[in-house]
């Protein structure tokens, strides 16, 4: 008999002859996941199984963080053919627990000698007998103890919740756009869920941005790699470009012109790391530059889709998914962003075209972008 985590996993299920891909890349991001608590993983008769960690709810915490994972059975492997002591360790498992409940048996192994309908009876019986201030309900019990029979026995009661989505690097690569704010790194997050591998891009204007805004990017971009798998962060050089920006533009148009300069780097970058898309944290009218007009003025750069995952949320709903992912408490620390250094006092929200190109001609874009890809520092987390 042993401890171990069973894995159920979600939309796995609806992939069709590429599942097994989809199961693989799984196990691999599992394994990554847990291997600084020496778990073991391996995949099995349609499931994935975690043994021999060395801390259970650690383990659970991380596995629970992993995309693709749906849920999280801590469970008890034991053998098959001695019901009397699958119905002992079943009373063990009840434990502690009060009210309603019921069993719910499945076999994989159609040969078991006992039917689930059987096994149900058998067991909510023995239980009962232990515990008659139990009682048995078939409709929303308080506890499910599960049971299933494959060339082992399992049994479980507890089920984590985990995040859901897909195994991350099943759906291709992308850059996300990463200030030390609320909103991108839930955008990152939601893109990754979808089994996308994300990487940073982040503009930091030294000194007027202090190296404590850098390292809270560098946390931001931590929290997110646990579920993300690893994140390479491209720290940009943006003083020059922003110094150039406010010196030679119309007022209200710099942070309109400063964003297209941050997309069109982003595109480089993304290119270089062989990413399909930029990702932002933009919502509709959330701040000046945020209006459609202004949204489109600074899509109109790039080639590559942008995704915005956030665009119809509420600034509530972005922090409610933050304190969820464990990002919002270090979004939330006050340290300046590059955006927020030039602010202009009325901030153009039905721009130009005309005033933001006159204003981009003024300036020697080709140099400044290459001295700020020139200058640009890796960190991977
Ligand atoms: P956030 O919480 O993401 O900072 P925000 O409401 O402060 O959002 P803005 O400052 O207008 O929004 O920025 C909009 C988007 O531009 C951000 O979500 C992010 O994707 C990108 N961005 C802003 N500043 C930076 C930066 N310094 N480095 C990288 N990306 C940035
Ligand atoms: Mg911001």
């Amino acid at each position: 008999m042993r401890e171990l985590l069973l894995v159920r996993f979600g939309e796995i299920f609806l992939k069709g002859l590429n599942r097994p891909y989809f199961l693989r890349e799984l196990v691999k991001r599992i394994r990554h996941a847990v291997k600084d608590v020496g778990g073991q993983v391996w995949l099995h008769d349609g499931r994935i199984f975690v043994s021999d960690f060395t801390d259970q709810e650690e383990c659970i915490r991380r596995v629970t963080k992993v995309f693709g994972v749906h849920s999280v059975c801590p469970a008890i492997e034991m053998p098959k053919d001695d019901f009397d002591a699958i119905a002992a360790q079943a009373v063990k498992m009840m434990e502690g627990l009060n009210g309603t409940f019921k069993v719910d048996a499945r076999r994989s192994d159609k040969k078991y000698p006992m039917s689930s309908p059987e096994i149900n009876m058998e067991l909510g019986g023995r239980i009962l007998d232990a515990r008659p201030d139990l009682k048995v309900v078939m409709k929303n019990p308080q506890h499910m103890l599960n049971i299933e029979i494959r060339e082992m026995c399992y049994l479980y009661v507890r089920v984590v919740m985990a995040v859901g989505g897909m195994p991350v690097g099943t759906n291709g690569r992308a850059t996300l756009l990463l200030s030390g704010g609320i909103d991108s790194p839930v955008a990152g997050w939601m893109i990754a869920k979808r089994g996308v591998q994300i990487n940073a891009v982040h503009f930091h204007s030294y000194p007027y941005t202090s190296d404590r805004a850098k390292e809270k990017v560098l946390t931001l971009a931590k929290i997110l790699s646990e579920s993300c798998c690893g994140i390479r962060v491209h720290i940009v050089p943006f003083t020059h470009i922003q110094m150039e920006i406010h010196d030679k533009c119309p007022d209200e148009y710099t942070t309109l012109i400063m964003r297209r300069y941050m997309m069109r780097i982003a595109e480089r970058v993304a290119q270089q790391e062989d990413c399909q898309a930029l990702i932002t944290g933009e919502s509709i009218g959330q701040v000046a530059s945020q209006t459609m007009q202004a949204l489109g003025t600074t899509d109109s750069v790039v080639s590559m889709p942008v995704f915005r995952p956030l665009i119809g949320f509420d600034k509530s709903e972005i922090i409610d998914i933050a304190n969820k992912i464990g990002t919002f408490e270090t979004s939330s620390l006050p340290y300046e962003d590059c955006c927020t250094v030039f602010t202009p006092r009325h901030p153009a929200t039905h721009p130009k075209m005309e005033k933001i190109l006159w204003g981009e001609e003024r300036l020697d874009s080709e140099a400044l972008i290459q001295e700020a890809m020139d200058g640009i520092e890796v960190v991977t987390v």
